[in-house]
């Protein structure tokens, strides 16, 4: 198996809710490594370019407007397979249907707030990291 990189979000809600600590933990325990790490603040903008695929869904202005209410932590994760593993991890994206022991079973609220973002492959993991990192952030 390929060591791959892909972009995690731990969103607006489990900053709030100071889950960013047990989110980490639970990454490394799956040795999902993270190796760059930035706490900031989402202008509409941002959030609106990272989502763009999205737009013409009829949830993206809440989309947007969860993603830019408050801080989140931005991360590229490095390891085995780490695209589809973080996503097994994080759980399917409406919490009610997420595996016992996911990130999304144990932390997110609902379909909307669920607590992180995953890139979905190695295409948008490209793009996804590249919106958000500068190649002089990146090891
Ligand atoms: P993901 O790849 O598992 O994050 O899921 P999607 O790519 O389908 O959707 C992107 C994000 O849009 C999700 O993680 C949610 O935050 C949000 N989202 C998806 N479906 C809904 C919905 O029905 N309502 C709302 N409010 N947000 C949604």
């Amino acid at each position: 198996m390929a060591v791959e990189r892909t972009l995690s979000i731990l969103k607006p809600d489990s900053v709030e809710k100071n889950h960013v600590g047990e989110i980490i933990a639970m990454l490394e325990a799956a040795s999902l490594r993270p190796i760059a790490i930035k706490r900031t603040q989402l202008t509409r903008a941002m959030a609106e370019g990272f989502y763009a695929v999205h737009r013409e869904r009829k949830f993206f202005g809440e989309l947007v407007e969860f993603m830019t209410r408050g801080p989140v932590v931005l991360m590229v994760l490095e390891g085995e397979n780490a695209i589809a593993r973080y996503r097994e991890i994080m759980g399917a994206t409406d919490p009610a249907k997420a595996a016992e022991g996911t990130i999304r079973k144990k932390f997110a609220a609902n379909i909307g707030e669920n607590a992180t973002h995953g890139s979905d492959a190695p295409e948008t993991a490209k793009f996804e990291i590249g919106w958000f990192f500068a190649g002089c952030e990146l090891p």
